[in-house]
């Protein structure tokens, strides 16, 4: 069945094409070139913290060159937020490294403090010290940033926070991406902005920035032939993408609003449906860009379950889907251990990522509307027949 209304979709503002042309018309079509230092210094300015950004492939290099950064190798441990896109943890093992999974906690969905700490801990214990800590903002929604950069810096543990959903979002008014001592953003095609494909470290020093720039070019020494003294990759953004990135900046902030807009419209159709409960910010330290609405179903007060609902909406050509699977069930990642109870769990059996995107129409709202509506009221027939 062909999809019509898409849970997060490319919207372009319309001056990425003059960017790309550029590219085409100076003859950057390479890994390097004006759009991609452009493409930096927006994101910089946009980040409005004293960081150095550095463009890259996908979020998934950015998050590998940030492990290497913090000299993560083989045999060592790394802690990761359990509910989460396999991208977050894929790069740990990449670097012959174990996952440490760690469950998340109800308010923000992110990593638990308690959970950490006792896994931190026990790592410890263990003599097991993990070399970093991979926590992410779900969904857009920033962690609980405080408590967790606490708990880095009382064991002294690089924090590498995983922003690829949330570009956009601000913790205590600082934006997402610029807390840990990296930051990792994607510009895949379902994210809030795109490249079509690329991704960004954000650091906090031009050391950092520079090495990763080397390490993203195939780490060339300084030499006129080619030289190498270090492994590299071939991780640098395209001029290309970048172009399109640079286009994208110019709307950034409408697309926050757009995200955030269909937040709302969620709020106000799930309001009187039973059983049915919207993700919300926790307070007013969190803005979150919404880059994803997402509902929680309590199958016994609605009678209904996520995949009533997922059916129902596939039924009219609209895609929904089951909020990310915890990596400690992954088969993958079966003999990792994990910190925690059952919260991620227990979400994941409960919860659907619903339409999303800052180019969704009235039109397009009306529909799903519909569905909702027709699903949630709907009840099952034997709650009828109940006196
Ligand atoms: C998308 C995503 C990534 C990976 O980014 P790519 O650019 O697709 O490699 C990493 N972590 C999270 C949480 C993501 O959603």
């Amino acid at each position: 069945m062909s999809i019509e209304i898409w849970l997060s979709s490319p919207h372009m503002g319309g001056t990425e094409i003059k960017y790309v042309n550029q590219a085409f018309d100076t003859n950057w079509i390479a890994p390097l070139g004006p759009n991609v230092n452009g493409f930096e210094t927006d994101l910089e300015k946009f980040l409005n913290q004293e960081v150095k950004v550095a463009a890259l492939s996908s979020g998934t290099a950015a998050l590998h060159l940030a492990l290497i950064e913090c000299n993560v190798g083989h045999g060592d441990e790394v802690i990761c937020q359990s509910l989460t896109f396999s991208a977050s943890a894929n790069p740990i093992v990449y670097q012959g490294a174990t996952p440490v999974f760690v469950d998340s906690e109800k308010d923000t969905w992110n990593m638990c403090p308690v959970a950490l700490r006792e896994a931190v801990v026990d790592r410890i214990s263990r003599n097991k010290k993990p070399k970093a800590i991979v926590a992410v903002n779900l969904y857009g929604m920033p962690a609980k940033m405080d408590e967790i950069l606490a708990i880095a810096a009382e064991f002294d543990i690089p924090l590498i926070e995983d922003a690829a959903e949330s570009l956009g979002s601000t913790y205590k008014g600082r934006s997402c991406g610029t807390f840990g001592h990296f930051g990792i953003l994607s510009f895949n095609g379902n994210k809030i902005i795109t490249t079509s494909g690329g991704g960004a470290l954000v650091c906090h020093s031009k050391e950092d920035k520079d090495r990763a720039v080397f390490l993203s070019t195939q780490a060339r020494d300084k030499a006129p032939h080619y030289q190498h003294s270090e492994i590299g990759y071939n991780y640098r953004m395209s001029n290309v993408s970048a172009g399109i990135g640079r286009g994208q900046m110019e709307v950034l902030n409408s697309r926050v609003e757009g995200r955030r807009k269909m937040h709302d419209f969620y709020a106000e159709i799930t309001r009187n449906m039973d059983g049915v409960e919207l993700f919300c910010e926790p307070n007013t330290d969190f803005f979150s860009n919404h880059w994803l609405s997402v509902i929680t179903i309590d199958e016994a007060k609605a009678s209904k379950n996520r995949e009533d609902l997922r059916l129902a909406f596939l039924e009219d050509k609209i895609e929904s889907r089951p909020i990310w699977k915890p990596m400690h069930m992954q088969p993958v990642f079966k003999d990792a251990p994990y910190y925690g109870g059952d919260f991620a769990e227990k979400l994941f059996e409960n919860s659907l990522c619903l339409p999303s995107g800052s180019n969704l129409t009235d039109a397009d709202r009306a529909r799903i509307e519909k569905v909702m509506v027709n699903v949630f009221s709907n009840k099952k027939l034997s709650d009828s027949i109940v006196p």
